[in-house]
């Protein structure tokens, strides 16, 4: 299964079609309820859960409830994906810029030392801490077991899941990490990391030699576990994740796409530049020409290595590791602010996630009913969107963009 649909960052960035409070699950059957019991009672003889003991399963599964909201998590399908604008634009935010700057002072010593061990740079670390958990902000609340013994009894991927069971067990029969700790998204990816458990055990690791893998509470352990995943994922010390580049017109983009890698002489013979029209550097020996936006007609174009697919293997999203590359830029940089050399093909650009609070302070202020305005853009927060879409004559699509906020803003300036 891929991570992305897993992790806290999924999380944040779908529960806009997902129900996110348990009372909005449908309540389980009886049927189900049965089903989950004596499937527990069996779950001991797998061969999954060979390594964990006896008292361990009777310690932390006698008594589980299965949670229903889980399983709405897992059936229901994204109801529209986000334009990659939107998603980069609440991703690397002047906020964020600014926490990964902060992350990179504060941890400067234990990122050299990570660097020096594992040949991933601090920059790129720090970014995915920020993308993954908003610097260890963002964990996720759910129990991690109840979760994971309620994906492995009921509905699909109960085999995936069960091997996933048994390695958080595993985490906790070793202490590793404290059991009112091993909480995470509804899915099981926990930490400051957002590893699942089975990610855990192959690859987390002790970096503050305290004998336990704590990616939870020890940020050392954590970074250096990131390190590690990169490492593992192939990552090519010295070599840049790929850059923005400029392509010639009437460039024929057909054949393009991350798994299609070419020589940068033959990204050079084709016309391709860096976007001021210099030549492309030779730092990355192979490259392929990824284009975000290319469904919508044009927008920013990049060569990107190895590296990139490195950054994509943590999370199978060609515009997540996007974010992380771009993010890892700017906070590498002291100058740049969030945005790329070629505009997005949109005349409504993305907003920020101060930008997505201040859009649902001025809903509510309207008298909407879309909770607090804590940035999160739910089924509410869409609805009350396209309400307001409507009165102003605009498309009512229920996006939260730059139109319906400067719109809205302006409304409050005017004196409505
Ligand atoms: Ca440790």
């Amino acid at each position: 299964m891929k991570k992305h649909l897993l992790s806290a960052l999924a999380l944040l960035v779908a529960t806009a079609a997902l129900p996110a409070r348990a009372q909005d699950a449908p309540e389980l059957t009886a049927a189900q309820r049965d089903a989950f019991a004596s499937c527990l009672r069996r779950l001991p003889q797998e061969a999954a859960f060979a390594p964990v003991r006896a008292a361990t399963i009777q310690q932390y599964l006698a008594g589980v409830e299965p949670d229903a909201s889980v399983l709405a998590m897992l059936d229901k399908q994204p109801e529209f994906t986000m334009h990659p604008w939107d998603y980069i634009a609440m991703l690397v935010d002047d906020e964020r810029v600014a926490d990964a700057r902060a992350a990179l002072t504060q941890w400067g010593d234990v990122l050299a030392r990570i660097e020096a061990r594992y040949g991933v740079p601090a920059h790129i670390v720090v970014a995915v801490w920020g993308v993954e958990s908003n610097f260890g902000k963002n964990l996720g609340a759910r129990p991690l077991v109840r979760s994971l013994a309620t994906l492995a009894c009921l509905g699909r991927r109960q085999s995936y899941f069960r091997g996933e069971l048994a390695a958080a067990l595993r985490i906790m029969q070793d202490g590793h990490i404290a059991p009112e700790r091993m909480t995470g998204s509804w899915a099981g990816a926990f930490g400051q990391t957002q590893f699942m458990p089975g990610t855990f055990l192959r690859l987390a690791v002790d970096f503050d030699g305290d004998g336990r893998r704590d990616i939870v509470d020890s940020v050392p352990d954590a970074l250096a576990s990131t390190a590690r995943f990169l490492q593992a994922a192939k990552w090519q010390s010295g070599q840049p994740w790929g850059y923005e580049v400029r392509l010639p017109a009437g460039f024929d983009t057909s054949g393009a796409g991350r798994r299609d890698k070419r020589s940068i002489a033959s990204w050079r013979a084709a016309g391709i530049t860096l976007p001021d029209g210099s030549p492309l550097p030779a730092s990355l020996p192979q490259a392929g020409l990824l284009l975000p936006a290319q469904k919508h007609g044009a927008g920013p174009a990049f060569l990107i290595g190895r590296n990139f697919d490195a950054i994509y293997s943590y999370n199978a999203s060609e515009n997540y590791a996007l974010a992380i590359a771009h993010l890892a830029d700017l906070a590498a940089s002291r100058s740049a602010t969030p945005g790329f050399a070629a505009p997005w093909p949109t005349d409504d650009p993305g907003l920020s996630r101060h930008e997505r609070r201040q859009l649902q302070t001025l809903l509510l202020a309207r008298g909407h009913d879309i909770g607090t305005a804590d940035g999160a853009i739910g089924e509410k927060t869409r609805a009350a969107i396209r309400a307001e879409q409507q009165r102003l004559g605009h498309t009512p699509d229920g996006r939260p963009g730059q139109r319906i906020l400067r719109a809205l803003q302006n409304e409050g300036e005017g004196g409505r």
